[in-house]
């Protein structure tokens, strides 16, 4: 992992590993700060004082069956899922978590029976997110072990396919692609929001994960939910996450659900005098000029190709769009066999295939980077020349 400081680039662990020349570009992350004008734009609207006395006990509400859940936030959350209709929230129970990352562990933990005989396997249709492999076996857990690539499972066992819509990094329209009985499906809707898909149904799965990271940017305030059908589940995705954490910070539930509130408000303003921009309009606006940009981009260069997405009719927004992904999918076309190292040449990080189950030809590009960055990015990406 790499982080850009001025013209150095240095490693998480504070290393230098270039320096000097051009400017390195550090597009290997999915850190969403694009929308960080929209949120100063705001003001204080989103300002949340809290006082020292304020929130200092453990539980939020003892009579919800996730007890560390604050009801503000839930409340919020209903709300935006009713307003933007990519959700069903009616008769499902609120889970949340310390990331979608966490739900996810915690998912995995409450989806697999405790006394089989052997680790259940989890897949996911290559590419799939490069996240998903590490944190499945990272504690060699006796319950679950990554199954690899879902068109390739072919065991005759149990198994949890994840179903990523739009997935990352390829920004295609999923459904699960195993389909066979002994299966579970978690869906992962990080970015199911109109800024970068049509929302054409409100999704109605039995596990479904959503967090603020994409949808309003607010990858550090680190919250995520997720919406599940079956008691059991629910209430055993709680107690993994009683046991990890004892529960989720209520500093940052108050804040998701004031920024969620604001999403809301800003949407929902039926001839309010008040001069704000919906934020799924300033996102949507801001993501069609960034894949204008980098395809006119692509097609000068003439090395690499992008995928082409179904046009499509948004319930939410009236538009009729094709997706604009919070990642671009490039491909190397020609000789090139290793799009991370060819881009690394010229001074751009990414993340190759390999990451992702497929070949090296393919590189994940972040789309949600600062206007800055992303314009450089741009601009020297039509330079490139074999
Ligand atoms: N799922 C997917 C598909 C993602 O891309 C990400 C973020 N990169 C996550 C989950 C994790 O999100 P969070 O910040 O909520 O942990």
């Amino acid at each position: 992992a790499h982080v850009s400081r001025g013209k150095q680039v240095v490693s998480i662990d504070g290393t230098e590993i270039e320096d000097g020349g051009e400017r390195v570009i550090n597009l290997d992350h999915g850190d969403p700060t694009m929308y960080e004008r929209f949120w100063q734009q705001m003001g204080d609207k989103t300002t949340f004082v809290i006082s020292g006395w304020q929130y200092i006990s453990y539980f939020s509400d003892v009579t919800n069956l996730c007890w560390f859940l604050e009801p503000e936030f839930a409340k919020a959350v209903v709300r935006l899922h009713k307003l933007v209709g990519n959700a069903i929230t009616k008769d499902r129970y609120i889970v949340v978590g310390t990331g979608s990352t966490q739900l996810f562990q915690a998912a995995l933990y409450a989806l697999c029976p405790p006394n089989a005989s052997e680790p259940m396997n989890v897949v996911s249709a290559a590419p799939f997110y490069s996240s998903y492999p590490l944190m499945t076996d990272f504690l060699k857990s006796g319950l679950y072990k990554w199954g690899g690539d879902a068109h390739k499972f072919s065991k005759d066992r149990p198994y949890i396919e994840l179903v990523t819509s739009p997935n990352n990094p390829d920004g295609s329209t999923r459904q699960a692609v195993v389909n066979r009985n002994q299966g579970i499906l978690m869906h992962d809707f990080a970015y199911y929001w109109p800024q970068y898909t049509p929302i054409s149904f409100p999704a109605d799965h039995d596990l479904m994960l959503f967090t603020v990271s994409k949808s309003t940017g607010h990858a550090g305030t680190r919250i995520g939910w997720a919406l599940v059908k079956d008691k059991e589940v629910a209430r055993k995705m709680t107690k993994f996450i009683e046991i990890n954490t004892i529960g989720v910070s209520k500093d940052s539930q108050l804040r998701a659900a004031r920024i969620l509130q604001a999403v809301a408000d800003s949407c929902d303003r039926v001839g309010s005098p008040e001069e704000v921009q919906p934020f799924f309009d300033y996102s949507y606006i801001l993501m069609e000029k960034r894949w204008k940009q980098l395809r006119a981009a692509v097609k000068k260069s003439g090395l690499f190709s992008l995928p082409d997405f179904p046009s499509k009719f948004c319930n939410f927004s009236g538009r009729t769009f094709e997706s604009q992904p919070a990642f671009a999918w490039l491909k190397c076309e020609g000789e090139i066999e290793d799009c991370e190292s060819f881009l690394r040449c010229h001074r751009i990080l990414t993340r190759g295939g390999k990451h992702f189950g497929v070949c090296p030809k393919y590189v994940r590009i972040s789309m949600l980077e600062r206007d800055e960055m992303f314009d450089l990015f741009t601009e020297r990406l039509s330079q490139i020349k074999l």
